[in-house]
């Protein structure tokens, strides 16, 4: 949508393509619906890709900043929270996609719904075909999105248009996704939240830390602090759960021994008590499991709950403006690039960015 009003914008004449029964589905469910979309700590760092220095150079020329105006020059007003990630200030989602269907048709885009391309070729122009009908082009941008939450629309089968024109595909796995762990670390814990610090260990060495929402689930663990160690996280993996991340081991230590009531205001009192059992009463057991709470990974949930897909069509096989180096006119943007980020707006970043770049490269 984001390089269709580029295009059009420039005057291009532009169809939009989707297969479902709507535009932007999945954009209106993003942020909790709230619609994260970017962050003004914004640099290739936050990135996961073949090609992370292409990633930094395409943000050089179209970054959080230029996205905040691109979508303020639709309408509406973006603002940073304090961790930098930018929310429309209606904090709805759905507005966000509603901004975009109201440009697009301000611009006289042709959206052609419910008309999912299943081939893609190229015979001195590309030619589209879906079950209603089909159509050549000059150009085509393919923005048909990953695997991440097939319930959008994006199960993975839009690969097979790109490995036509002979692309590989980066090996794909679900991130930003819910944190399956050892059963007996979870357990009486299902449904505690908590503002906790997280770290991954491999082999003894931290992976990931971070701080923010940990949710205990009757399987593993979810929150935000857990879908950034997602990024990370492989199966194995230990994780250490720090309960009091800003109370000093010898400050909690004084007040640990007597009965679980020396647990009170520490934690949360559900979990307190589940600790303070765990550990039978023991001080320096309790303080081990206040500051360095272990788990396991065992797996994710997979593809159908994350919010990500980590692999896709590598960077290396396309120029600066994601331009197949297969087939010139063949472009494409967001997530079905071998590009994701972390938690916090990157992956709608991503999505403008490419766009961005992708349209600049079809306007040539
Ligand atoms: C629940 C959830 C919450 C999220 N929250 C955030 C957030 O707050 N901030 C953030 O930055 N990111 C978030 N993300 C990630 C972000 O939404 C995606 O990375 C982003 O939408 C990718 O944009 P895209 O245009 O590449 O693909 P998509 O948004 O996935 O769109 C691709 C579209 O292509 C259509 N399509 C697929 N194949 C075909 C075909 N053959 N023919 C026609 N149409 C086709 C699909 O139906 C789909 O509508 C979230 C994701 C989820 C699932």
């Amino acid at each position: 949508m984001a390089c269709a009003v580029r295009l059009a914008r420039e005057g291009a004449d532009v169809t939009v393509f989707e297969r479902g029964e709507r535009l932007g589905r999945k954009l209106s469910a993003t942020g909790n619906g709230q619609g994260n979309v970017t962050n003004l700590r914004m640099d290739a760092g936050h990135y996961f890709s073949d090609d992370v220095p292409k990633v930094a150079r395409a943000l050089a020329r179209f970054g959080a900043e230029d996205a905040v105006r691109f979508l303020e020059s639709m309408g509406g007003v973006f603002l940073p929270d304090s961790r930098g990630r930018v929310y429309p200030v209606g904090r709805q989602a759905s507005a966000v996609t509603d901004l975009f269907r109201r440009e697009l048709q301000r611009l006289h885009v042709n959206i052609c719904c419910g008309a999912q391309i299943s081939e893609l070729a190229y015979d001195s122009a590309f030619r589209l075909a879906w079950a209603g009908g089909q159509m050549s082009a000059d150009a085509v941008v393919l923005a048909a999105g990953g695997m991440a939450a097939p319930s959008f629309g994006t199960d993975g089968s839009a690969y097979a248009l790109a490995r036509a024109f002979g692309h590989t595909i980066a090996p794909l796995s679900p991130v930003l996704v819910h944190l399956r762990t050892d059963a007996a670390g979870v357990r009486g814990l299902r449904g505690i939240r908590v503002d906790a610090a997280l770290r991954v260990l491999r082999g003894g060495k931290p992976v990931f830390e971070g701080r923010g929402d940990v949710l205990f689930t009757e399987d593993g663990v979810s929150g935000d602090a857990v879908f950034r160690a997602s990024s990370h996280a492989r199966e194995g993996d230990a994780l250490e759960i720090d309960f009091i991340p800003d109370v000093a081991a010898e400050r909690a230590a004084r007040l640990l021994g007597g009965d679980e009531g020396c647990l009170l205001c520490l934690v949360n009192n559900g979990l307190g008590r589940t600790l303070f059992r765990r550990a039978a009463g023991d001080p320096h057991a309790l303080l081990r499991l206040l500051k360095a709470y272990p788990l396991t990974v065992t797996g994710t949930r997979g593809f159908a709950q994350a919010q990500a897909t980590r692999g896709g069509v590598p960077l290396g096989e396309t120029d600066e403006c994601f331009q197949s180096n297969f087939r010139a006119g063949l472009f494409f943007a967001g997530e079905i690039l071998n590009v994701d980020g972390e938690c916090g707006g990157y992956n709608l970043q991503w999505a403008f960015t490419s766009a961005h770049c992708a349209a600049e490269g079809a306007l040539c």
